[in-house]
């Protein structure tokens, strides 16, 4: 039996509708939407769709949105200056710098980061989110794994005492999935390019989520049938064709539910980054 097909298009718009109420409610309180400013630095063409869909996702929404592109020769000092001048600006509820950072910028990756005000830090990865993420208080949690987690929830698939596991321990996805599927009372377990018996260990998840950037790396065999997958994976293989980390079309005949690529956890990513905004506009009005 084919699996369920969890699509990204019908979860990503209930988190976005939900964003938007939020949003309206807090604009009906204080005057303003919530805004997002996203700065790219240098020519990056991925990148470039990327910030050009997030620009898309607030148009949509209704907020306010500011997008500064920035040379690749740009020096750090310029961007920290730019960053500090989003952080004083009371339009502004969200930053976020798109990564990865032109080779030049990329020893003070964690200077830039860490220079964004954790309240507005709406990707998630300053020190001071990560470490409330862990500790388990409310913070602004990385938007792809917080995406995968909503839908799910939405999706109403079981995530207490479910067996998880997730390949891959990147500070973007694979460890922050990890904290919250642990908050969710999942039993988590966390595999890498140095785990032994990766297909066993797989073949127990109840829920299992890839994250490792290799085309097609999930085959049929290593998933346990009824088992929900979450591909997180976006591999270009050909120009215009892009793939996830699981052999879908092999894949998809043993899970009980699985996400396309495209049209899976990129939605959701998007999605979760509106709700993020809104999140943080109303931590810094001090309603959260
Ligand atoms: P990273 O390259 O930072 O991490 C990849 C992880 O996979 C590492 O932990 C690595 O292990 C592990 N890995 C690599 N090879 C193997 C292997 N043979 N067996 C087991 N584990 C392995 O990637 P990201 O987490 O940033 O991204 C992962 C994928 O998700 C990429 O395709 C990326 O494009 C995509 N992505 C998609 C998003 C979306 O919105 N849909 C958002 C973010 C990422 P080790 O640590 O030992 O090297």
């Amino acid at each position: 039996m084919s699996a369920r097909i969890l699509s990204g298009k019908e979860f990503a718009t209930k988190i976005k509708e939900a964003a938007k109420e939020d949003a309206l409610a807090f604009r009906d309180e204080y005057g303003f939407m919530p805004g997002l400013a996203v700065i790219i630095i240098g020519e990056d063409s991925a990148s470039q769709v990327y910030v050009r869909n997030k620009n898309k996702a607030c148009e949509e929404l209704g907020f306010h949105s500011e997008m500064i592109a920035l040379p690749a020769d740009t020096s750090k000092d310029e961007l920290l200056s730019r960053i500090d001048a989003l952080n004083a600006d009371k339009k502004i509820s969200g930053i976020l710098v798109q990564l990865p950072l032109p080779k030049a910028l990329q020893p003070f990756e964690y200077d830039v980061l860490n220079r964004i005000d954790p309240m507005k830090d709406v990707d998630g990865f300053h020190p001071v989110n990560v470490g409330r993420l862990v500790t388990g208080q409310e913070s602004l949690v990385p938007c792809t794994p917080a995406g995968c987690v909503r839908m799910l929830e939405l999706a109403d698939i079981p995530i207490d005492g479910a067996n998880a596991v997730i390949i891959g321990r990147s500070n973007i996805v694979g460890k922050p999935m990890m904290s919250l599927l642990l908050k969710k009372s999942a039993t988590v377990t966390v595999c890498h390019s140095h785990t032994k018996n990766l297909a066993e260990i797989c073949r127990n998840a109840d829920v299992l989520v890839a994250a490792i950037g290799k085309p097609l790396f999930v085959k049929a065999d290593m998933v346990k049938p009824g088992a929900t997958v979450i591909d997180v994976g976006i591999n270009r293989i050909e120009p215009k064709k892009l793939v996830g980390d699981v052999d879908y079309d092999s894949v998809k005949e043993v899970a009980g539910a699985i996400t396309p690529v495209p049209g899976g956890v990129g939605l959701l990513t998007i999605a979760m980054l509106m709700a993020n905004t809104v999140k943080a506009a109303k931590l810094q009005a001090g309603r959260i």
